[in-house]
């Protein structure tokens, strides 16, 4: 059970991808969840839609019961990844009471650090795809031809949250409510900081490595036989 702490822009998202394919654990990204139920419109989603757009946080409530659902189907019985989540202290205790219920243990909470350069280049360039949701970043990985998707074709277009007045936002909100997560994380002596300014491959290296030291290593599938893989995959 692991958590990726980290600003938005960080590549958290993209590496959760890549170890969730390498642990064959699924990945859980609050937001994505999020920007589901908002593309369909349903009552919840059109009222978690209100605080995204403005870059605010939806309200703990909200994500802690998208959580339980989450965590309850059984594809998450030999763990996970959460990114995005927890944001909040009450989330985080209230993921604490989740694990207790169900009798488990949470594993290690890696925070990613990158320096504000960095950061204003990954969230003004990031694109989407509209189609599959593969990701791109006009600087670190263009598309081959224009707006246009590799794999899909579809359409790509920047996120709606990713623009500059709402970004600025969602930075202030990552400061205030999630950065005390650290300090709550570091008393249960569970969180490794990892730098997050390196390309994608070596991140990913990097992160597999820390898991492996940090997490019942024979826990892992083939230990030490990761192979070095693009993070277009
Ligand atoms: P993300 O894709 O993780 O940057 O999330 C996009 C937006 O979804 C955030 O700016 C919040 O509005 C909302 N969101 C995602 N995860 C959470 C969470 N754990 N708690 C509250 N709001 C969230």
């Amino acid at each position: 059970k692991l958590i990726l702490i980290g600003p938005p822009g960080s590549g958290k998202g993209t590496q959760a991808r890549l170890l969730s394919k390498k642990l064959k654990i699924p990945h859980i990204s609050t937001g994505d969840i999020l920007r589901e139920v908002v593309k369909n419109k349903t009552q919840l989603g059109q009222e978690a839609q209100a605080y995204m757009e403005k870059g605010e946080l939806v309200p703990d409530n909200v994500i802690i019961e998208i959580i339980k659902e989450r965590v309850s189907r059984p594809d998450c019985e030999k763990g996970y990844i959460f990114d995005g989540f927890p944001r909040t202290l009450t989330q985080a205790q209230m993921l604490d009471k989740i694990f207790k219920e169900k009798n488990k243990e949470l594993d290690l909470v890696i925070q990613f650090k990158i320096s504000d350069e960095s950061l204003t280049k990954r969230l003004s360039g990031r694109l989407i795809c509209s189609k599959c949701g593969a990701d791109y970043n006009l600087y670190f990985k263009p598309p081959r031809v224009g707006d246009i998707c590799d794999r899909c074709g579809g359409k790509l277009l920047p996120r709606q949250d990713d623009k500059k007045n709402v970004v600025i936002n969602r930075l202030k909100v990552f400061k205030n409510q999630t950065k005390p997560l650290v300090n709550y994380y570091q008393k249960q002596a569970k969180i490794k900081d990892i730098d997050a300014d390196k390309k994608s491959e070596n991140l990913n290296q990097e992160l597999l490595q820390l898991i492996d030291a940090e997490v019942n290593p024979n826990g892992l599938p083939e230990k030490q036989s990761f192979p070095a893989e693009s993070a277009e995959e």
